[in-house]
């Protein structure tokens, strides 16, 4: 006889940190609904690696003022836009990932315009915005999630999977794709898309100040309590 399979525990896990997050970092609330047009948020991906969000911002509102849409930045000369990104990390490349992404869209829609994803399935529409030069997971699972399509997709940056990793909630080395699909199952069902986007935002947090890339502080952490690694370096208390 099968015996059923219970919940995973994972949810609870997850819930119970995220209580843990708001208590220690407060409610995040929602970018403002100028910055949450899919196409928007695309860019603001595009351009910013390794780049501190307010700053991309910045810069994507910049583009847009400038050249008063999408399309128009498609069409502009790299080594203008190269100027443009100057705010980036690396501009560079932030101008050329931004152009071919765009100038694909353009070939395959007509216009940078991604009204059609609002009628697909979250997973094939993430894929489909993979296909797309400069687009990964991180960033599709950004356009579905904190854009106006609002979709329940985790986005993880280096931050949040290094947790996820540390904490035991995925493999250890599990790259991004890999953490997306392993964490999505056991993400509590009644989080909301706005609650993914916090869920994230807070662990993003959590990443930049106790749980950093090198010596995490986990004898004061939040999270030691549900944190495997944590755990195991300071003991449960
Ligand atoms: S207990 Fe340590 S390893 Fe775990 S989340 Fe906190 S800082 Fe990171």
């Amino acid at each position: 006889m099968q015996l059923p399979l219970g919940p995973d525990p994972r949810t609870e896990t997850l819930r119970r940190l995220q209580s843990l997050l708001i208590q220690r970092f407060g409610r995040i609330e929602r970018a403002a609904a100028e910055w949450r047009e899919p196409e928007w948020v695309l860019v603001q991906g595009v351009i910013g690696a390794r780049t501190k969000s307010e700053i991309s911002n910045a810069a994507t509102d910049r583009l847009l003022k400038r050249y008063g849409s999408w399309e128009e930045v498609a069409d502009a000369p790299l080594e203008e836009l190269q100027a443009e990104l100057a705010t980036q990390t690396y501009p560079n490349i932030a101008a050329g990932r931004l152009k071919g992404s765009l100038s694909a869209l353009v070939e395959r829609r007509g216009a940078v315009d991604l009204a059609h994803l609002a009628e697909m399935e979250t997973l094939p529409a993430m894929r489909w915005l993979e296909q797309l030069p400069g687009i990964g997971r991180k960033i599709a699972a950004g356009v579905m999630n904190a854009s106006t399509l609002d979709r329940r997709a985790i986005v993880l940056d280096g931050h949040h999977t290094r947790i996820l990793q540390r904490m035991g909630l995925v493999p250890p080395k599990a790259t991004t794709d890999r953490a997306f699909e392993a964490i999505m199952p056991a993400m509590p069902e009644e989080w909301d898309g706005a609650t993914f986007d916090e869920h994230h935002l807070l662990m993003k947090k959590l990443g930049q100040t106790w749980c950093r890339p090198a010596m995490p502080d986990c004898a004061t952490c939040l999270a030691l309590s549900l944190c495997k690694t944590g755990t195991e370096r300071v003991g449960n208390r």
